[in-house]
């Protein structure tokens, strides 16, 4: 694919901008992002070429994309151990997904910097006390105070170096031995042993230990980086513009812009607006390129996303995550199969479940039901079958420790249990056994 001829990496500026922070002191902003546009990049053209090779694959049913992570990642939370953990159950979701499934699993973390928010409105009253609204750890900060919600172009810094930090943490793991399969294992957490879902785990991770075992022994090599490595990918919703215009760099080997702020970016639901700032922006970057489509599409407008977004309709350029809600998936989904199939389009189609699954519980927490999830993921896969289409992935939100923030699951989380663990700032996540339930859940379904 070329770039548009018009394009630059500022061109976005001509168009409007959706979901922007109120920046109070704009010099300070130009010096943040003078400082962020001579940073190394975070990741490589030649990794970013490798995903999107991968989701070419996704889009022909030859692999399948596991898309997960917070709703908001949280700087105080960037600490070793959650990285491991967060990896932790991706890594045993794709283990499943791979040895159950059958096919090859694309790991994207909704990691590494996925600390910018959309909201519904500018500002919160709290206390009586009209607030800007908490945009992300790299806007601003979720104290209800003016001094902490005022937005603050710094934390788009301090969010680069976390998302560094993060993702030499991640390279370590993934690189260096703890991805190896021999440790399958290993990769179990404390409170999933002992449950339902940590058995069927156990045995599963017992039999890929043996199938190694005899690979030994009859002296087939497995000191192999397929064995003794993995490949992860980071990802996020690309919606601060100038951060990801700071990010964006010339590929030395081909000449192309990537933007080097992560392997995937995405458009949320609310800024993909086809004369919009982010399309306007993303179009022009190699990556590979979500779009969230929620059950108000218009359907000339999601074909116009796609023409601007891949004219060249390459196959792993663009994802499409689909988030319809489980009682709205089955008239909603269908037509854009069937017009996007009629089309000819290459789609890598992703499910995710979570963002049209939401409400307020009895307690008063935002949460998601564990059923509803599981409905619009099963509903995703039997639609596309009946459309003759591929379901190629699902997106998550989720975490590897043991929260409470979405009800049911194997062990059964009733909303007046909500309050115990309800540690997000955003969204409700799926815990650990609960991403784990969901991975044995559609195993079945990849391998159809
Ligand atoms: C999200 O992924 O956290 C999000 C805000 O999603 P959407 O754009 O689909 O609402
Ligand atoms: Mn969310």
């Amino acid at each position: 694919m070329v770039n548009t001829k018009e394009w630059t990496k500022s061109s976005w500026k001509n168009h409007t901008a959706l979901q922007q922070p109120n920046w109070p002191d704009k010099k300070k902003l130009d010096k943040v992002i003078d400082d962020l546009t001579l940073m190394p990049p975070l990741v490589f053209a030649g990794e970013i070429r490798a995903l999107k090779e991968m989701l070419g694959k996704a889009s022909k049913g030859e692999a399948f994309l596991l898309q997960g992570g917070d709703c908001s990642e949280d700087f105080s939370q960037v600490t070793a151990p959650n990285i491991r953990e967060s990896l932790k159950v991706l890594l045993q979701m794709a283990v499943v997904m791979t040895y159950a499934g059958g096919k090859p699993t694309i790991k994207v973390g909704r990691i590494a910097g996925q600390f910018a928010k959309p909201r519904s409105s500018d500002t919160e009253m709290v206390n009586g006390v009209e607030l800007p609204s908490y945009r992300g750890d790299m806007v601003n900060k979720v104290t209800p105070t003016i001094k902490d919600r005022t937005p603050n172009p710094k934390f788009m810094l301090k969010g680069y170096y976390m998302a560094a930090a993060t993702l030499n943490l991640l390279r370590a793991f993934t690189r260096g031995g703890y991805a190896a399969l021999h440790r399958v294992q290993s990769w179990n957490h404390e409170f999933v042993v002992q449950s339902p879902m940590g058995r069927s785990y156990d045995r599963l991770a017992r039999q890929i230990d043996k199938a190694i075992k005899f690979m030994n022994t009859i002296g087939i090599p497995t000191d192999i980086p397929q064995v003794n490595q993995t490949q992860f990918f980071t990802s996020h919703e690309a919606l601060l513009l100038p951060y990801e215009e700071a990010l964006t760099r010339i590929d030395s080997t081909t000449g192309g812009w990537y933007d080097c702020s992560a392997h995937m970016l995405w458009i949320g639901e609310r800024t993909r607006q086809v004369d919009g700032a982010h399309v306007a922006f993303l179009k022009g970057v190699l990556n590979p390129i979500g779009v969230k489509i929620g059950p108000n599409y218009d359907m000339d407008n999601v074909k116009q996303l796609i023409e601007t977004l891949n004219p060249e309709n390459e196959a792993g350029r663009l994802t499409l995550i689909t988030r319809m809600g489980c009682n709205n998936i089955e008239k909603k989904l269908a037509p854009l199969l069937r017009e996007t199939k009629k089309q000819g389009y290459h789609i890598v189609w992703n499910c995710d479940p979570m963002h049209a699954n939401t409400y307020t519980s009895e307690s008063g927490h935002k949460t998601r039901d564990f059923n509803d999830i599981l409905k619009e993921i099963t509903r995703f896969f039997e639609i596309h079958w009946a459309e003759g289409t591929i379901p190629g992935g699902v997106h998550l939100e989720m975490t590897g420790k043991n929260v409470t923030e979405c009800v049911g699951g194997a062990r059964n989380i009733v909303s007046e249990e909500l309050h115990n663990r309800y540690d997000t700032t955003c969204d409700p996540r799926l815990n650990a056994e609960q991403s784990l339930e969901v991975a044995f859940q559609i195993a079945d379904m990849i391998k159809h």
